[in-house]
Order: structure tokens, then C-alpha cells, then sequence
């Protein structure tokens, strides 16, 4: 699965320039042009690292941040400023305003490359880990063993790479059809409601006993992980 980037920037120049270096070392992109239409491309494409360019028409990338950050679903997606300008003060407040990182033009495709993966790194420690934990939930990535509360959860194989993929992204909503892709693959043809089973076997196989459910339903949304209260 490649990584997805979501370039916000109004100069065609730049976002053709950016795709390919960025598709050239295997991420995938989409792109937007101003900060309404990048708050759209992250609701329904759930991209996992955002270039976001300081300066936008209509509204501002730092005000874009901002409203990235308000969004839960988008609170902790990883965001990179990218700015014409190069002060202290104009780096403090990107960085205040929620950006992860923060790069000044021009830049070599390397360094953005490099940064992108920081970030990226840094948001998804648990891709580098080997237990991931969520609540009282705990998955071992290389024992295939899922607990909770130290309980052992006997989970099947798809239910186990759901929830792998869920804890992954705490908090977000992942459509049924997103979830097909990330979970099942892209080639894969299985129907939506397949989703739905899923999901509810692994509800009940975490769920048993009394503990809280983990698992949201969004309706006509999706699903998320996510602990009540
Ligand atoms: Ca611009």
C-alpha cells in the first residue's frame, strides 16, 4: 500500500513538479488548490501526509492547518508547511498552528522526500513497533496475537488485519469502500456489506464480556476506533 500525499497548492507548476518527484519514489498523490477543496480531499481520500503551501487563495494554509487540526478525524494527520517565506516568526507561527514541519522555497525534491518520511514516521511510531495499543487493546504485529485488558482475543485473519489497519489510525473514519483497500487491497472485488461482517465479528471477539465497545459506527460514514469518552 503507497503511501498517500495530499499536495494543497495553487501553483500548477509546483503540484506538477511535486507529483512526479513524489510518484517517482512511490507515493501516491492527489492534489487540491485551495483549503475548501482540501478539506474535501481529506475527508474522502484520508491521504496520510499533507504538503500544505502557506499561501493559498481565499483562505490561508496557515488557517487550513488550523481547521485540519479542529476536524478529529484530522487531528493528528501529518502536515507540512511549505512557504515562500523564510522568517523565525513565520516559522513559529506554522508551527503553532498545527504543522508538523515546515519548508521553504525552493527546496530540493530530496529534502522534502526526507522530511515527508519524518513526519510520517514520527505520526505512525507504531508502524516501527511491535505491539500497537489502543485503550486496553494490545496487538503484536509479529506474534499475530491480540489482547485485552491482558486477556488473549482469538481474532480471524481478516479481523485481525482490520484492526491492525484501525489501530493504526486511532480516531479516524474509514469508509466501508476505503477500508476494502486498505484491508482487502485494491484488486480485490468484495462486496461493501463484506465490511460489515467483518467488522461485526470483530466487534464480538473484543467485545465479549462486558468491556466497552472500541469499535464507532459513523453513520453512513464508516468506522473508526475509538475510545468513548
Ligand atoms: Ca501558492
Amino acid at each position: 500500500m503507497k503511501p498517500l500525499v495530499l499536495i494543497v497548492e495553487d501553483e500548477a507548476a509546483l503540484v506538477t513538479m511535486l507529483r512526479y518527484n513524489l510518484e517517482k519514489e512511490g507515493f501516491d498523490v492527489c492534489t487540491a488548490a485551495d483549503g475548501e477543496e482540501a478539506l474535501i480531499q481529506i475527508a474522502e481520500r484520508k491521504p496520510d501526509v499533507v504538503l500544505l503551501d502557506w499561501m493559498l487563495p481565499l483562505v490561508s494554509g496557515i488557517e487550513v492547518c488550523r481547521q485540519i487540526r479542529r476536524a478529529p478525524a484530522s487531528r493528528t494527520l501529518p502536515i507540512i508547511m511549505l512557504t515562500a517565506r523564510g522568517e523565525e516568526g513565520d516559522r513559529v507561527r506554522g508551527l503553532n498552528s498545527g504543522a508538523d514541519d515546515y519548508i521553504v522555497k525552493p527546496f530540493s525534491p530530496a529534502e522534502l522526500i526526507a522530511r515527508l518520511r519524518a513526519v510520517m514516521r514520527r505520526a505512525q511510531p507504531a508502524g516501527a513497533e511491535e505491539v500497537l495499543r489502543f485503550a486496553d487493546v494490545g496487538v503484536d504485529l509479529v506474534a499475530h496475537r491480540v489482547t485485552r485488558d491482558g486477556r488473549p482475543i482469538h481474532l480471524g485473519p481478516t479481523e485481525f488485519r482490520l484492526l491492525r489497519f484501525l489501530m493504526q489510525h486511532p480516531g479516524r473514519v474509514f469508509s466501508r469502500e476505503l477500508l476494502l483497500d486498505h484491508v482487502w487491497g485494491h484488486d480485490v472485488y468484495v462486496e461493501v456489506r463484506t465490511v460489515d461482517v467483518h467488522i461485526r465479528r470483530l466487534r464480538k471477539a473484543l467485545n465479549a464480556g462486558k468491556a466497552v465497545d472500541l469499535v464507532r459506527t459513523v453513520r453512513a460514514a464508516g468506522y473508526a476506533l475509538d475510545a468513548p469518552g
